[in-house]
Order: structure tokens, then C-alpha cells, then sequence
């Protein structure tokens, strides 16, 4: 559909017009053969009814229009037009081929994205924000953030559950390996691992802030012979109480902020009793359902100066 002739400065020659629609070419194309030129869309729209030349019914085909001489689109670009925000007040008239550009700039454009000036941060078209509320934009924008995080949240859940389905499927297959035959006896460390958590008591900690952050390395030598004399398998062992330092402890647990904010999650840890030491190993196979940010794989150590039961 070509510009309405009334919106141009001075006279227009009526080659520049498309003889479908009456108005200033537009996009324009022509048939080669006959050379009458038209706007894209006027003509597209009109091959799809009659596949000839509105003016000479010369036969033609949408794939055999062609873009119309330089010449002919260099006269166009240098008419001078009235923007289309003119009913709005826009009284700017500017050559054919900045029209796009001043478009995109013109104060009057009812669609000019302007930043809301009550502080929410968001830029709103122009003819909205009269209708703007910004508690409810930020309160939409924040549901559709909530369900970007659930659905993210269902996805790890469904992990999980796998990684545990897989974890017990590798035990009894482990377990029924050994039943058949008893004569292997690699180390088989998921099946001692997790029989060695098993066998050890649940403890309740009752003080919490008693949690020394930094052990020395007397105190983490004589913990980490109680876990191997508990049966724990060497190497766990030795993971376990790298990570009984802060510098390992994880996101949840790693600053006092933090430590303070989780504090109401720690009664949900499943720990277990280091025998005769005021301590607990909170291993991740127990604590599957605590957030991510609050376990360690294989588990940590946590040593306390008292409170252990
Ligand atoms: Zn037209
Ligand atoms: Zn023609
Ligand atoms: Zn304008
Ligand atoms: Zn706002």
C-alpha cells in the first residue's frame, strides 16, 4: 500500500505512483517486460488473483517482478514527506528515505519506548504509560521469574530422584555380584561407603553456633582416625574431613551471612554420630533432601566444641 498522496510536499510525477492502490510507490517493483512499477504489496496481493499487468494484462508472475531502476528509486527517495506521527503534532517533513529513521526517533511516535519515571527500571511504549502500574508489571514479571525457577527446580528434583534410583540400583547389583560370588573383593567403595553411614548412629546437635569453623590439624588427625576406626573406607575418610575446614564448607554454610540466613535449615540435616567425639559427618547420600548449596559430595565433617548427643 504506497503513501498517501496528500502527505507529500510539491508535486509528485505519476511515475512515482502506484496505478493499484493511487498513492507514492512503496517497496516498489516492476514487470520487466512493460516496466509498469508498483508498490511490493499491492502487486504481490494482486498476482494472487490474476497472474497479468493491471494496466496492459501483459502476462507476469510474482517470481519475474523485478526492484524498479535506480534511477526511478532515487527520485523517490528525494520526495519529501510529512511523518506519520503528523496527527499527533509531529510537524517534521523529511525526504522519502529518512522516513524509517525519523520514525524511530520521532518524539511523537505513540509506540517510543520512554523509561517509567517512578523508579520501577522499565521502559514502557509511550501511548501506555498513562495505563502504566509498576507494582504490577514487577509483580507479572516476578511470577513469570517464580515459574522459570519452578520448572528449573521440578528438572533437578527429577535428577535426583534418577541419580538415587541409579545410586540403589548400583548397590543391589553390587550386593548381588557378591552374593554370587563371595570370592570378590575389590573395593567396591559406593556399597562400604554407604554400609559404613548405615552403621553409624544418628546424633543430635544441639548447639550449633558451637561449630568450629577452622579445626587444627591435631584436632582434624585424631577425628579422621575415628571415622577410619569406624569403618569408614581411608580415602572417604580423608575427603570427609578436607572438607570439615570452612575454606571447603559449602555456599550455604561459607560466610557468617549465610551461616545466620540457614540457620532454621540445619535441624534438617540427617548427621550422623562420629563415635566418641564431639562430632558428626552429614553425608550427601543421607541429606538428599537438603538444597544443594547446604551438602557436599561425599559429605563434610562438622566438629563442635560441645552439644553433641
Ligand atoms: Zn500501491
Ligand atoms: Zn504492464
Ligand atoms: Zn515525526
Ligand atoms: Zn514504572
Amino acid at each position: 500500500m504506497g503513501y498517501d498522496l496528500t502527505r507529500f510536499e510539491g508535486e509528485v510525477d505519476e511515475d512515482l505512483m502506484c496505478p493499484i492502490c493511487s498513492g507514492v510507490l512503496e517497496e516498489p517493483l516492476h514487470a520487466p517486460q512493460c516496466e509498469h512499477a508498483f508498490c511490493k504489496s499491492c502487486i504481490t496481493e494482486w498476482l494472487t488473483r490474476q497472474p497479468s499487468c493491471p494496466v496492459d494484462r501483459q502476462r507476469i508472475t510474482t517470481n519475474e517482478l523485478k526492484p524498479v531502476p535506480r534511477i526511478l528509486r532515487n527520485l523517490l527517495a528525494r520526495l519529501k514527506i510529512k511523518c506519520d506521527n503528523a496527527h499527533s503534532g509531529c510537524t517534521a517533513v523529511v525526504k522519502l528515505e529518512r522516513l524509517t529513521a525519523h520514525k524511530e526517533e520521532c518524539e511523537h511516535n505513540p509506540k517510543r519506548p520512554i523509561p517509567c519515571d517512578k523508579g520501577c527500571g522499565l521502559t514502557v511504549p509511550k501511548d501506555e504509560i498513562s495505563d502504566h502500574n509498576c507494582v504490577r508489571e514487577l509483580r507479572l514479571m516476578l511470577q513469570a521469574q517464580q515459574h522459570t525457577i519452578n520448572e528449573k527446580q521440578r528438572d533437578i528434583n527429577e535428577m535426583k530422584r534418577d541419580i538415587a534410583l541409579m545410586k540403589s540400583c548400583m548397590q543391589e547389583y553390587i550386593h548381588a555380584v557378591r552374593l554370587s560370588n563371595p570370592s570378590i573383593t575389590a573395593p567396591l567403595e559406593v556399597d562400604d561407603t554407604v554400609r559404613w553411614s548405615n552403621s553409624l548412629q544418628r546424633a543430635r546437635v544441639t548447639r550449633w553456633g558451637g561449630m568450629i569453623s577452622t579445626p587444627d590439624s591435631v584436632l582434624q588427625t585424631v577425628v579422621q582416625r575415628a571415622l577410619v576406626e569406624s569403618g569408614c573406607p581411608v580415602h572417604v575418610a580423608a575427603e570427609l574431613m578436607e572438607n570439615a575446614h570452612e575454606r571447603r564448607w559449602p555456599t550455604g554454610l561459607s560466610t557468617l551471612e549465610t551461616r545466620q540466613s540457614n540457620r532454621r535449615y540445619y535441624e534438617n540435616y540427617v548427621c550422623k554420630r562420629i563415635p566418641g567425639k564431639q562430632a558428626v559427618v552429614v553425608m550427601a547420600v543421607d541429606n538428599a533432601h537438603m538444597n544443594d548449596d547446604m551438602i557436599l559430595e561425599p559429605g563434610l565433617v562438622m566438629i563442635f566444641a560441645h552439644g553433641i548427643e
